[in-house]
């Protein structure tokens, strides 16, 4: 039985989809106007692993990721750069792609705003025709909080509070109401704009979001994810919009919603300039670490950021490995039998996930099992049935989080000979030079760990 910690009631919920075993989920993509933080790809790999982990339990899911392709800021950084805000949006769209492809994010299907410019016309006519909607003149069209009483349920806030205006997109002292937001913005200058029936313009910030989930799941589906900073005003003005829209309520089941990276205790941002992107940090690390990192905190806990924090996940990736590839290299010829215990440690590692996708406790239970087993498997002592065992379980695991390190090609050839040249200074008894290797091999940052099996070398 899954529990999601549920946003908007703030209460642990069993996961029952509307449509039985078939879940879907919308998680809020990035805005594309530059290369993501760390930070950002926390959301995107964590729901990652929720997709995996619900697809692994039996669940047919539908998971889309929308992506804004049109946005303020992509225009004025177009503008700045004199490049087509369109193209530039592309251009970053792309990278966004290749990023999460790197980081073995494999399983959201994405949606661009710009590809659904009818679906947002066709919501807005909807809420003009149903007097949620008003007309400021040369400025854009504005959903009417006073017509939704529900206004708040999720963030808490209400219509009236000050600081409720906080996009500049949906600044206007021609409002009936200061938290009311745009849906649409009529042509300025040389932005990108469309045509509709109300006024050629662009979308605001948060009908994408509905128009997309509207075509694809419906007016009501199973999950939304995104980022903590997303609950307001952004999804609060899903709720509104959506429900406003459809009469029926809720828009959503289950709100779930990411804590931010922090650094020294700061949020990691842009506008803060402590951030590191995912693509420098892929240059210094295989995807597993970065993921190893990412996953080692409770998904709704602040996560700090910092060489610490990746050394220790490298280290936790390297371990994982390793035992891998002893067990690989385990011919089953001996009589130690852990069916048992491989069976108890996978039960502890679904009960994790299942407690609203306990990463932290689930790997805790893969090292458990690890140290329970690594004897067995460092004197080659395990019978077959365990070994097949144990590989189905770190395969499933593995499937899920994708931290295992499988790629052969991590050592690179240069260290694969010295290795092999060192494995000749001991057969020969030679301890002096084969240690004069190792410490060269280590320098260059492989360990080597002298198995039953040979010569075992780990990147550290
Ligand atoms: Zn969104």
């Amino acid at each position: 039985m899954i529990k999601i910690l549920n946003t908007i009631s703030g209460k642990k919920e069993e996961l029952a989809p509307m449509d039985s075993k078939k879940v879907r989920m919308f998680v809020c993509g990035p805005t594309v106007y530059d290369y993501i933080h760390i930070g950002n790809a926390r959301t995107f790999v964590f729901f990652d692993v929720v997709a995996k982990y619900l697809r692994y339990e039996g669940y047919k899911i539908d998971y889309i990721q929308n992506i804004t392709d049109i946005d303020n800021k992509i225009i004025e950084q177009a503008q700045k750069e004199g490049v087509d805000s369109l193209e530039y949006a592309k251009k970053y769209s792309d990278i966004f792609k290749e990023d999460m492809l790197a980081l073995g994010v494999t399983s959201p299907e994405y949606k661009n705003a710009t590809d659904h410019i009818p679906q947002v016309i066709k919501q807005v006519q909807t809420l003009l025709d149903k007097g949620n909607a008003y007309t400021i003149e040369n400025d854009g069209i504005y959903f009417d909080l006073s017509t939704f009483p529900d206004y708040g349920k999720l963030s808490g806030r209400t219509s009236g509070m000050a600081d409720d205006a906080v996009s500049r997109i949906d600044d206007s002292d021609k409002k009936r109401n200061r938290g009311d937001f745009a849906l649409w913005k009529f042509s300025q200058k040389s932005d990108p704009s469309w045509p509709a029936q109300f006024g050629d313009g662009r979308p605001g910030w948060h009908i994408e979001d509905t128009a997309i989930t509207d075509k694809y799941f419906g007016p009501q589906y199973d999950i939304h994810g995104g980022g903590q900073d997303l609950i307001f005003p952004h999804h609060e003005a899903e709720i509104t919009q959506q429900e406003a829209a459809s009469g029926k309520k809720p828009f959503v089941k289950y709100w779930m919603h990411v804590a931010f990276v922090v650094s020294k205790e700061q949020k990691m941002s842009k506008s803060l300039g402590n951030f590191a992107t995912v693509r420098q940090l892929l240059k210094k690390y295989p995807k597993e670490v970065l993921r190893f990192y990412l996953l080692s905190g409770y998904y709704r806990s602040p996560l700090e950021f910092g060489d610490k924090a990746l050394k220790q996940a490298e280290a936790g990736v390297g371990r994982i490995t390793e035992f891998v590839q002893k067990l690989n290299l385990s011919d089953g010829n001996g009589k130690e039998n852990i069916e048992e215990a491989s069976t108890q440690s996978q039960k502890q590692f679904t009960e994790a996930m299942d407690n609203d996708f306990n990463t932290p406790d689930a790997l805790g239970s893969v090292f458990e099992f690890i140290r329970t087993a690594n004897p067995m498997v460092n004197t080659n002592s395990l019978d077959t049935k365990s070994i097949n065992s144990v590989k189905l379980y770190l395969e499933k695991v593995n499937s899920i989080l994708g931290i295992v390190t499988t790629d052969k090609k991590e050592i690179p050839e240069e260290i694969q000979k010295m290795i092999k040249e060192r494995e000749k200074f001991r057969a020969e008894k030679n301890y002096e030079e084969s240690d004069k290797l190792r410490d060269k091999i280590r320098s260059l940052g492989y360990e080597i760990e002298d198995t039953i099996y040979g010569p075992i070398a780990t990147k550290q």
